[in-house]
């Protein structure tokens, strides 16, 4: 019995003095081990008198478990020892809180809406033509058969530049240029900025507009273009179910002319303050190309027929967004802006 308790002192002793796990897992094998003082002391049971065996036994357990805890205890103290060496040798505080990183930025929504206007149009083999903001009077209105008494002429509604140019008031004279440059057939949507004298809740000087062209000599209808839009403003808005409807109108460029409702999607045409309670929204105008437009470009509307649409920008992200004042697009209040990242 005392030969245990020497042992017992004598491990834990040596457990204290070891400051590597190495030592320690080799220290554990001198006693714990197949071969270990102790192991070889319980096997050594057997020869012992019936009697004595019970309590020897007893007794070399009560030490294992002894030195096996004092093990245990050794083992953590050095892991921890081991980490706080590790934390001050590698002089990073991680309980420091983080650097404050550069503010990730995301595009603005009427890019957003922009984008995808385009992505779906291109995905119907639309081509992407652009043209001056600046624009001559002849380009922005006389070639689209707009007479010189025309409204949309007047001070107004016009920015004038130097005598004889504007701020383009719409992207249609990029489908002039397009269509004098560019052999038939003629896909493209004209995207872009444009500027009207105006400004209230769902008007701004500048907004962007799209707008569509495309002049074959076959396969142009008043049911393709009504099929085109609806396809192209069920995908936009993703509801295949969504109505829409085509009045009449008035274009100076186009015959017939057509404005395009779609079912209210903020109420599902129950009726709202958005659609002024009747159910449609009206989103953008359209038509067949007035020949008048195409025979001054030596195109023959006998032979050519062409079908033509313009969509505001901004009117479609308020409806996609539900956003009632045009304005807020560019008052550039960055609590509005991130909502849409
Ligand atoms: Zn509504």
């Amino acid at each position: 019995m005392q030969d245990l308790q020497q042992l017992q002192e004598e491990a834990l002793a040596l457990f204290e003095c070891l400051d590597t796990p190495h030592a320690l897992e080799d220290a554990k094998a001198r006693y714990l081990g197949k071969t270990g003082a102790l192991t070889e002391r319980l096997k050594s049971l057997g020869s012992l008198p019936h009697e004595a065996r019970k309590e020897v036994g007893a007794q070399i357990n009560q030490v294992k478990s002894v030195i096996s805890a004092a093990l245990e205890e050794r083992r953590q103290a050095l892991a921890k020892q081991q980490q706080d060496r590790e934390l001050s040798a590698s002089a990073l505080d991680i309980t420091l809180p983080g650097r404050q990183m550069v503010e990730r930025g995301g595009a603005h929504p009427v890019s957003r809406t922009l984008e995808r206007i385009e992505t779906l149009f291109h995905g119907m083999g639309f081509a992407v033509a652009e043209g001056p903001e600046i624009e001559s009077e002849s380009y922005n209105f006389s070639a689209l058969n707009i007479p010189d008494d025309h409204p949309a002429r007047a001070m107004h509604d016009t920015f004038y530049l130097a005598p004889g140019y504007v701020l383009r008031t719409h992207t249609s004279p990029v489908q002039v240029r397009y269509l004098e440059s560019h052999p038939l057939p003629v896909r493209i949507i004209a995207p872009g900025r444009v500027y009207r004298c105006d400004s209230d809740v769902t008007h701004t000087p500048m907004f962007h507009q799209v707008e569509g062209l495309w002049v074959a000599d076959s396969g142009i209808s008043l049911a393709v273009l009504k099929g085109l839009l609806s396809e192209f403003m069920r995908a936009f808005f993703e509801r295949k179910d969504l109505p829409t409807r085509f009045r009449p109108s008035f274009f100076p460029f186009t015959e017939p002319s057509a404005e395009m409702d779609i079912g209210c999607v903020i109420c599902a045409g129950q009726g709202c303050r958005v659609c002024s309670h009747t159910g449609w929204l009206e989103v953008l105008g359209c038509g067949l190309v007035q020949p008048k437009v195409l025979v001054p470009l030596g195109i023959d509307p006998e032979r050519y027929t062409g079908l033509a649409f313009g969509l505001g920008v901004e009117r479609l992200a308020m409806i996609r967004y539900g956003v009632d004042d045009l304005r807020t697009f560019y008052e550039n209040d960055l609590r509005f802006l991130r909502r849409f990242q």
